[in-house]
């Protein structure tokens, strides 16, 4: 599936989750959680990964994207530790981890994972999660 603007509008995607946020460049990620996939954009006209999802390309300016599943084992590139305030559905303290996959980086939550186990360089897995009614992951150590 592509999705842009060139030639004609981009076909609004049904919405199918119960994230609090919705719109034709955020749709289709909340939609993946939903079938258990993270989803990032690729751009139809070169290839460049992008996350967070934006209109168009930063490489080349292409409106035309197509959803790309990030799979597989990422690297923490960065994080930090949650302790307050104490945040629904979440244990305190927990982590939040700036993670690589395919040389894009995702924020992602490591609820789960002692925060003295946290590391830069360490490697991350994606587990699908629900959060309430609404689809969700974090990362867990690889
Ligand atoms: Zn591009």
């Amino acid at each position: 599936m592509s999705y842009g603007s060139s030639g004609s509008a981009a076909p609004a995607e049904e919405k199918r989750h119960h994230a609090p946020l919705s719109g034709k460049d955020t749709d289709f990620y909340y939609n993946g959680l939903e079938d258990g996939q993270l989803l990032i954009q690729k751009c139809d006209a070169c290839g460049t990964l992008r996350n967070p999802p934006s209109p168009g390309c930063g490489a080349c300016s292409s409106m035309d994207w197509s959803p790309h599943a990030l799979t597989g084992t990422g690297t923490i590139y960065s994080y930090t530790v949650h302790y307050h305030p104490p945040l629904p559905g979440f244990a305190s303290p927990h982590p939040i981890a700036v993670a690589e996959f395919e040389g894009v980086r995702v924020v992602g939550a490591m609820d789960g994972t002692e925060p003295a186990a946290m590391a830069i360089g360490k490697p991350v897995t994606i587990e699908f999660t629900r959060r309430g009614e609404a689809a969700g992951f974090r990362f867990k150590l690889a």
